[in-house]
């Protein structure tokens, strides 16, 4: 019988067969996908004719299909309904995988034919995507150290080698301190607490075989106690414990190994010809340059911290009048804001959570999508991986556009977060496909017959999701590689982050924001409220985030810190970081940059797309509003449909006209002056 993952899909909209497709077929299908790619390379290295645009580039990018439907439809299932052998396949594949994509990029007859076509582009009468496609597959080969010899290439490959064994080791020490710390507390020490706080103490008390309530380093626990607790002496260790992770002395100590992936990364940068690492790495960003990073992200600081130290000074004013005496410490600031959080913007989850049905927000999601594109949702009656997964076909003026399949509920089965993937990518050539796109979330599974509720962040999650969605169905670009959301790392978030501003739209809460028994539209003084509550402690948030992000790019872009830890503290130094404020994440515990190269001086992007979203919904305001049918035309004309066929910032200033700039982005977070 033949693998049902290999076999030509004639399902409806030619979706993968789940149905047919048993565990047991994803490693014989991946043996003979690697072999097949494998092939259709040597072919085209090995072609005796002389290497054109046609049977290189292109050859390229059409190879590996088998393998594409093969990992698409894998990963899928894997992140979203795993089980053991699924996660014993997940390990199995991911050497697997990585040998043989650093293989391809170590071929150097391949290479040799890429960098003969690059050398003669000007004669080979390309049109635009071909010169980007062949300027980005260079790229690639390049920024992998395909053109480096001898001893450079050998280095390089050891030091990759190296910095992988290094991550690995980051994330499993991070881990093991995590694991390895508790705080037992009496039952007297639970006073104050929630009593859903106390309830979960109690839970991982019991977990961990203790003789009473624990609180450990799981977020979900920590950052409540330091919210509720009025024990100021349990809260400094609980908050000392949490910011020493990586940083106890002894085996799991990560910060020597910190300092041994920012030596290694400069070499590696060096051997390509870089001057430091964010310059490597920020190349192929929209950012471009370490200094325009270092440019947002001091244009942000000042205002941030101005706001974090007034917010400081009432903090300590609330916490003199309980009597407590000296400066406001770090493990202060969660809990008397708290306090004043509680007074100033009263908002009752209870209250607000039937106003907001997750098929009702799914309704507002498309309706928004239909008043600005024009696309029609149907749903679909088809087999799909779990039976919470719904499906829609995505259509426009009677023509097919895309498959949307929304996969919402938690489940044990399931990994944490919420994300947007692609069963299929939009593609004209070498053969013409229309996407499949998935959006998964976590949100709470109502009972039998009950509606399913949403809080407020869920059903901005859910646009955000939807945004990514939406740069995926409405691609419209040639090739498969530069479709949707195969775009630079600060630029991603931008339609996503853009979408969430349509959640706010007043008559879209208005519409489909009505309570799940009586019907009616939410009140305006609830909407006021959870609009407010959304920028409360902007300047803690901004501060400790901006502190981080600084840290990150200032390692990369300069000789390597003999000891890390001393410089973080020159650089917090050199920007007057505030006393009673800590970065979000610490050198020992950031695992963004030290357990893989993904964020590496690449921490910034979230801020740098939030200038752009703030900027760009901005635009439809000044337009006329949210659904001003010119601007909704340029968004999809200049960004939504173009993925990563041009630069970014070509893309942004085709949309807008102009850069954005940063001032958006301080008011949406009440930072303004
Ligand atoms: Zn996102």
């Amino acid at each position: 019988m033949t693998n049902a993952l290999l076999a030509d899909w004639d399902t409806p909209l030619q979706l993968p067969p789940f149905a047919a497709i048993a565990d047991d077929d994803f490693a014989p299908a991946l043996e003979t996908a690697l072999i097949e790619h494998k092939a259709e390379i040597a072919a085209i290295a090995e072609n005796p004719a002389a290497p054109s645009f046609e049977n290189t580039v292109l050859a390229l990018e059409g190879a590996g299909s088998a393998l594409d439907k093969v990992l698409s439809t894998f990963f899928s299932v894997a992140g979203a309904d795993t089980n053991p052998k699924r996660q014993e396949l997940q390990r199995d594949f991911s050497p697997k995988l990585a040998e043989h994509f650093a293989g391809i990029y170590a071929d150097t007859a391949l290479f040799a034919r890429i960098e003969a076509l690059w050398e003669q582009r000007d004669a080979l009468h390309l049109d635009g995507e071909e010169a980007r496609l062949l300027m980005l597959t260079r790229r690639g080969f390049v920024r992998a150290g395909a053109a480096l010899t001898g001893a450079d290439a050998e280095r390089m490959r050891a030091i990759k080698s190296r910095l992988s064994v290094l991550g690995t080791a980051f994330t499993q020490n991070l881990l093991a301190d995590e694991a390895g710390w508790q705080m037992e507390l009496a039952e007297a020490d639970l006073e104050g607490l929630p009593d859903w706080l106390k309830a979960s103490a109690r839970a991982a008390g019991e977990e961990r075989g203790a003789a009473g309530p624990v609180i450990t380093l799981s977020r979900s626990l920590i950052t409540p106690f330091l919210q509720f607790s009025p024990r100021r002496d349990l809260r400094e260790l609980a908050w000392r414990a949490w910011v020493a992770r990586g940083a106890n002395g002894g085996e799991t100590d990560n910060r020597e190994i910190a300092a041994e992936v920012l030596a290694l990364r400069e070499e590696r940068a060096k051997l390509l010809g870089y001057e430091t690492f964010a310059a490597y790495k920020l190349e192929t960003e929209m950012a471009g340059a370490p200094d325009k990073v270092r440019d947002l992200l001091h244009a942000v600081w000042t205002p941030a911290r101005a706001r974090a130290e007034e917010d400081a000074a009432k903090l300590a004013e609330r916490m003199a009048a309980d009597g407590v005496n000296g400066p406001l410490q770090p493990w202060d600031w969660h809990y008397y804001s708290e306090a004043r959080r509680r007074e100033e913007h009263d908002l009752d989850e209870t209250a607000l959570k039937p106003y907001l049905q997750l098929d009702r927000m799914i309704e507002a999601a498309m309706d928004c999508a239909h008043r600005l594109f024009g696309l029609e949702f149907k749903p679909l009656d088809v087999p799909l991986y779990h039976p919470d997964c719904r499906a829609w076909e995505v259509t426009r003026n009677g023509t097919h556009c895309a498959v949307f399949v929304g996969d919402y509920f938690a489940r044990a089965s399931k990994r944490s977060g919420a994300w947007c993937s692609a069963m299929r990518m939009q593609a004209k050539k070498p053969d013409p496909k229309a996407p499949i796109v998935v959006n998964v979330c976590n949100f709470a599974k109502p009972s039998q017959g009950a509606p399913a509720l949403l809080s407020y962040d869920d059903a901005r999650t859910l646009f955000h999701e939807f945004g990514h969605a939406l740069h995926q169905m409405l691609s419209d670009v040639t090739f498969g590689s530069m479709a949707g959301t195969s775009v630079a790392r600060d630029f991603v978030e931008l339609p996503s982050q853009l979408y969430e501003h349509w959640l706010e739209v007043p008559e879209v809460l208005r519409n489909f924001a009505t309570h799940a028994e009586t019907g009616e539209a939410m009140p305006q003084a609830m909407l006021d409220k959870v609009l407010e509550a959304a920028t409360y402690d902007a300047g803690f948030q901004t501060v400790e985030y901006v502190a981080s992000a600084l840290v990150d790019l200032e390692f990369h872009d300069g000789p390597p810190p003999a000891d890390p830890m001393a410089r973080q503290a020159e650089i917090l130094d050199s920007i007057g970081m505030p006393d009673a404020i800590a970065m979000r994440h610490a050198t020992p515990h950031f695992a963004h940059v030290f357990a893989g190269d993904g964020y590496s001086s690449g921490y910034y992007s979230y801020m740098w797309s939030e200038v752009m979203d703030a900027d760009a919904f901005a635009a439809f305001e000044e337009a006329g509003g949210a659904f001003d049918p010119a601007m909704a035309d340029k968004l999809e004309r200049f960004i939504l449909s173009k993925g990563g066929s041009a630069e970014a910032d070509e893309l942004y200033i085709a949309f807008r006209g102009k850069m954005p700039e940063v001032d958006a982005l301080l008011k949406g977070r009440g930072l303004a002056a």
